[in-house]
């Protein structure tokens, strides 16, 4: 699905949204999907005529398994770079486990990247807060996970990741505290988000948001405080 020109959510993955932004010379790609879904982004990007070789980048908004399954997959089948906040680099590594939460949903995780085959990566790129890469602004937004990001073009554009998500028809609403390592920090983090300006809100679930995005999560934060 075409988000606006350059901007592309891959059809049909599993687990988590991946996005590709295509540029004349490079792709970049956002999240991953569940494991198994490589050959499906790969296919995608043909359909835009585009070449496996031409993704520099595979950024992660985060280590969970539904962002970060199918990096490794990818990366063999581009040479592209993986890209990580450095918080969330040993979770993705392998040195420490997956999704860090409070409570009995933890061995639930740890099971399921077993199940799903996981494969750990160790990352090319440690990203921190202010870092640009392929055009966009690193803003380091934990609580939903030690190292979670999202990536910023000013006035324009957020990939939110799990700092938020949307529903059907395109709000942004608030993820849900089973999945959130630090829920104090999870929401400190939405009202730096909501600070930003930006048109376009990309999240890790549910529909994109492609007009007046910010303001909405200001209205979403002011509908929960
Ligand atoms: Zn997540």
């Amino acid at each position: 699905m075409r988000i606006v020109p350059g901007i592309w959510k891959v059809d049909n993955i599993r687990g988590a949204n991946s996005y590709l932004v295509v540029s004349k010379d490079t792709v970049l790609v956002v999240d991953t999907g569940m494991p198994g879904s490589a050959r499906k982004i790969i296919d995608f990007l043909a359909g835009l005529g585009r070449k496996p070789n031409e993704v520099e980048c595979i950024v992660l908004t985060h280590a969970d398994i539904d962002h970060s399954g199918s990096t490794a997959e990818l990366r063999e089948m581009t040479g592209a770079r993986v890209a990580i906040h450095i918080g969330d680099a040993p979770a993705l590594s392998g040195e420490r486990r997956l999704k860090e939460v409070k409570g009995a949903l933890s061995p639930v995780f740890t099971l399921m990247s077993k199940i799903m085959k996981f494969r750990p990566v160790k990352p090319d790129l440690l990203l921190k807060e202010g870092d640009e890469i392929g055009g966009f602004r690193v803003v380091h937004t934990p609580g939903h996970t030690v190292g979670h990001i999202c990536l910023y073009q000013p006035g324009d554009l957020l990939f939110a990741g799990d700092a938020l998500r949307s529903d059907k028809k395109g709000n942004p609403i608030e993820m849900s505290k089973q999945m959130t390592l630090d829920i104090e920090g999870a929401w400190k983090s939405v009202r730096r988000i909501a600070g930003l300006e930006f048109d376009i809100f990309l999240p890790g679930h549910g529909a994109p948001v492609i007009h007046d995005a910010s303001r909405k999560v200001r209205e979403l934060l002011g509908n929960v405080s």
